[in-house]
């Protein structure tokens, strides 16, 4: 495992949110993040305030993304993603709005991290969902989506 205690200090997120470390306030300007623990984040693993310009993971999740678990750093590039797309405001959709899918925040910004950690070129160049999950650290689930939303035939 990694240094947790650096989080927010270095200016950068681990390897595992992405392919290298995250210089989040390069692709993200103004951004910094920070790591909570769960009695501050509750249910959440993570969140983004424009108005602080500010990326937080709980420390559970952040440990996880530091051990590779896929499912984390599908979170942490989910979380990039609104820092990246929606930094300035974050409008989230009043209940009962049902606009265009891709005019959704969340899909934009699963999207977003499907597209940093399963390059389309490499998945391309795949023949199993399960090759896609272990080249690129991330769950079955979220290399199906990704196949799916490429329109790429694979093994199951
Ligand atoms: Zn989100």
């Amino acid at each position: 495992m990694g240094d947790p205690v650096a989080a927010g200090n270095g200016r950068s997120l681990p390897a595992g949110v992405g392919s290298d470390r995250v210089q989040l306030g390069q692709i993200a300007p103004g951004y910094d993040y920070d790591v909570l623990d769960e009695d501050e984040m509750g249910d959440r693993h993570g969140q983004v305030e424009p108005h602080r310009r500010m990326l937080t993971l709980r420390t559970d999740v952040y440990e996880r993304i530091l051990d590779h678990k896929g499912r984390d750093r599908f979170t942490g590039c989910h979380e990039v993603g609104h820092a990246v797309l929606h930094g300035r405001t974050l409008n989230r959709l009043a209940p009962g709005i049902r606009p265009a899918r891709y005019c959704d925040p969340e899909w934009q910004a699963n999207t977003f991290a499907g597209a940093i950690l399963m390059p389309e070129h490499m998945v391309r160049a795949m023949r199993s969902v399960g090759e896609i999950a272990d080249e690129f650290g991330v769950t079955r689930d979220a290399a199906e989506v990704r196949c799916r939303i490429l329109g790429v035939t694979v093994h199951p």
